[in-house]
This record gives structure tokens, C-alpha cells and sequence, in this order.
């Protein structure tokens, strides 16, 4: 076998490792491997030398690169853990994988906007993709923890794979009746997000499934901004017995509440000083609990006046300045199945979640802010958990 050194430029090392096949091939006769496979074989190994610029991070795109880099993990018991991500990525995604990176020696990121959790009406084509700002971010995240003792492991690999990978039978589509293989998990997956997105949650868990059966993290990390999320994953990993562990980190916030989200990018300026109005809203029905109230009216009463108030305020302005939303819903639910709860068990506690659709701004001004792809209406989530008291 001939070792070519890794100083080699990529260029010099296809044409060597060329004019090397095309000797054997005259040497063993045309048994041996053509030039084009050499070729292939070349462009594999260059793709799976690609790293992060400056960084020792390995930008893997295929399944095949994923498990070359994973087996010598499993044979050195090193444990290995997966932030799934969708990109453009914030402190929310970081936060993750800072968690990650105490608790395990490898932390896989994988960056893959998958169009299977798109609805057929939603914005696929809009979703911001900032590939080369998610890199300088994870190379400086890397960094830092390199510099911080108190971690286990750094960022080994971004996964970013063609959607070509991930659905080798091909895209099965977007549509509620789109056939494929599937992982869909209900009835969790049909409540509250799910009756907005019926194809949502179907496509978050057949994404998973895939990432964690590429990948095979013994931890996964998800954020508990998407709390109906965790749950799906949580109960996937439970009743297909998957032997990973689910972890969740807290939302991180704006400095005013706003979850942070990649969608935020959309709001532009006037949308987005009035978004914080569902985190107000449920910090009020939070405060009813707190304050001992236990049954539904109570709690979600004290939330849905901020929003009608807010909109009642809104609707006074005139059209260049307001600002107007719709609410999709807000629930009180039980944690571990999101099913809707009449009154909080405090030995269980309870989920406050909520959803608006900021609606594109009315009469914009000249020079305004309308936010990325012209702030089309943008959908948005948050939750707050109601601890157990005892
Ligand atoms: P996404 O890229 O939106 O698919 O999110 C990837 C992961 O980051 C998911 O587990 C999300 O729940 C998590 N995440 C998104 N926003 C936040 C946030 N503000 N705080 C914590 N985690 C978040």
C-alpha cells in the first residue's frame, strides 16, 4: 500500500494516486481498479479529510464517512453524543452543545434542513441556510472549549449531508399522504403543533431515527424550547428501544424573554419588539400557579388577556406602525403526553406552551425592516414548564 503524506496538496494526490492505478492496471491487466474508480476513490478519501477551516472539526456528508470516523470510537469506548441542528445556528444550538461537550468525548453536530418537517405551504425554500457563518461559529465555540478544562470532549464532526443521504429510496415528499418510510409517533405527533403541521412531527422523528441510527450517539441533546418535540423524541427512543440517552437543555432567551429561535431572523424590527408577547402571556399564566391557582380557567385566563390586550393595543395604532398577530393556540397540558389538563397536579406539574402567527406588516415604510425574504408571516413557539412542588 503506498502512504501518500498529508502535506500533499488534494490536487497532487489524485493525479499521483492516478498515475499509481494506471500502473498497476498495465502491470495486472485490466483486473485491476480503472482510473475513474481511482478517481472516485480519490474524491472519498479528499472528502473525508475535509475539516472545518483552522479547526481539527471533520465536515462528514455522507453515512459511509459517518461510520469510518464512529467505529474506532465504540472500540475505544469513548462516548459520543449528536446535537441535531438545522444551521443558522444561535445560542440556543450552542448552549447544546456546550452541554454536550462536558458529558461526552466526541460531539457530533448535524447541520440538515430537512424538507420531510416542512409542510407543503410552509418556507422550505426561505429557511435560512448560513453554511459558512455556522462554521466560523462552531470553530469559535471549539475553541473555547479547548480552553475550558471542565469539558469531556470538543466538537469532533459536523454531519451535513444531501438530502440524497438521507432518503437513499428517494424524497417521498411533503404531503400528509406521501408514501415512504416513515417513523410517525401519535397521538402525541397530532396535538397542538402537530394540527397546524399534521406532517411535522413525522418528519422530525424519521429524521432522528436516521441521524441516531448514522450516527449512534449514547446521547442526544434537544432543546426545551420545542417542547412537544422532546416528547416525540423521548417516547421514540423509549418505544423502539433505542439505547441512547435523551437530554434537554434549558431556552435560551433574548435579554427581553424573546426565545431565541432561527426564525426570529424573519420578524424584522416592528414584528420583533412585539413578539414578546406570547413569552408575557405565559409567564402571566405562570405567575397564577405560582401564586397557588391549579385549574385551567385560572391559569390560561391570565395568559390569553395579555395576548387580547396586547392586540386590543396593536389594533389602536394606525396601519404603519401596528402590528398583528393571530393566536394558534395556548395549551396547558400534561408533560409527558402534551394532552390538555383541566387542573395541575402539583406531584406532576405541567407544560404552558403557546403558538402565534405574526402576520406580515401592514403599510411598510420606505427603508423599513421587514426582516429576511421580506417578512412573510412567521409562526411562533414557546413554553414555559410548571415545576412539580412536591
Ligand atoms: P433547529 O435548528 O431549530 O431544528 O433546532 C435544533 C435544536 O436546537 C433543537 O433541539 C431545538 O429545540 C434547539 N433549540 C432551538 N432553539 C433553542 C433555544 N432558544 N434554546 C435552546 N434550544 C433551542
Amino acid at each position: 500500500m503506498v502512504t501518500l503524506p498529508n502535506r500533499t496538496s488534494p490536487k497532487t494526490r489524485t493525479s499521483i494516486t492516478v498515475m499509481i492505478a494506471l500502473t498497476i492496471r498495465r502491470l495486472a491487466g485490466s483486473r485491476a481498479p480503472t482510473p475513474s474508480l481511482i478517481r472516485s476513490m480519490a474524491s472519498a478519501r479528499r472528502q473525508a479529510l475535509e475539516t472545518i477551516p483552522s479547526t481539527p472539526i471533520k465536515v462528514l456528508r455522507t453515512v459511509d464517512a459517518v461510520r469510518k470516523w464512529r467505529k474506532p470510537q465504540v472500540l475505544d469506548h469513548r462516548i459520543v453524543s449528536l446535537v441535531p441542528t438545522m444551521g443558522a445556528l444561535h445560542e440556543g444550538h450552542l448552549s447544546l452543545i456546550r452541554a454536550a461537550a462536558r458529558e461526552s468525548h466526541h460531539v457530533v453536530v448535524s447541520i440538515y434542513v430537512n424538507p420531510a418537517q416542512f409542510g407543503i405551504k410552509e418556507d422550505l425554500s426561505s429557511y435560512p441556510v448560513t453554511w459558512n457563518r455556522d462554521c466560523k461559529v462552531l470553530a469559535e465555540l471549539d475553541r473555547e472549549l479547548a480552553d475550558d478544562g471542565g469539558n469531556l470532549g470538543r466538537i469532533s464532526a459536523v454531519f451535513a449531508p444531501p438530502t440524497s443521504e438521507m432518503y437513499p429510496s428517494g424524497f417521498p415528499g411533503q404531503e400528509v399522504d406521501s408514501k415512504g418510510s416513515f417513523v410517525v409517533m401519535t397521538p402525541v405527533s397530532e396535538l397542538l403543533e402537530g394540527r397546524t403541521r399534521p406532517t411535522f412531527f413525522r418528519g422530525v422523528a424519521t429524521v432522528c431515527m436516521k441521524l441516531f441510527n448514522i450516527v449512534q450517539p449514547e446521547k442526544v441533546y434537544f432543546g426545551q424550547k420545542d417542547v412537544q418535540q422532546t416528547v416525540v423524541i423521548r417516547n421514540m427512543v423509549r418505544d423502539f428501544m433505542l439505547p441512547i440517552d435523551v437530554v434537554i437543555g434549558s431556552t435560551s432567551r433574548e435579554p427581553d424573554g424573546l426565545a431565541l429561535s432561527s426564525r426570529n431572523v424573519y420578524l424584522g424590527e416592528r414584528r420583533r419588539k412585539v413578539a414578546i408577547v406570547l413569552n408575557r402571556a405565559l409567564k402571566a399564566a405562570e405567575e397564577q400557579y405560582k401564586a397557588g391557582a391549579l385549574d385551567r380557567e385560572s391559569i390560561l385566563g391570565a395568559a390569553n388577556a395579555v395576548a387580547t390586550s396586547t392586540l386590543n393595543d396593536q389594533m389602536a395604532l394606525s396601519p404603519e406602525k401596528r402590528v398583528k398577530y393571530e393566536v394558534d393556540y395556548i395549551s396547558l397540558a400534561d408533560p409527558s403526553t402534551m394532552e390538555e389538563i383541566q387542573e395541575v397536579d402539583p406531584k406532576v406539574g405541567g407544560i404552558l406552551s403557546g403558538a402565534l402567527k405574526m402576520l406580515p406588516v401592514e403599510s411598510p415604510q420606505p427603508g423599513e425592516d421587514l426582516g429576511h425574504s421580506g417578512g412573510p408571516a412567521v409562526r411562533l413557539i414557546d413554553n414555559i414548564v410548571l415545576e412539580r412542588s412536591c
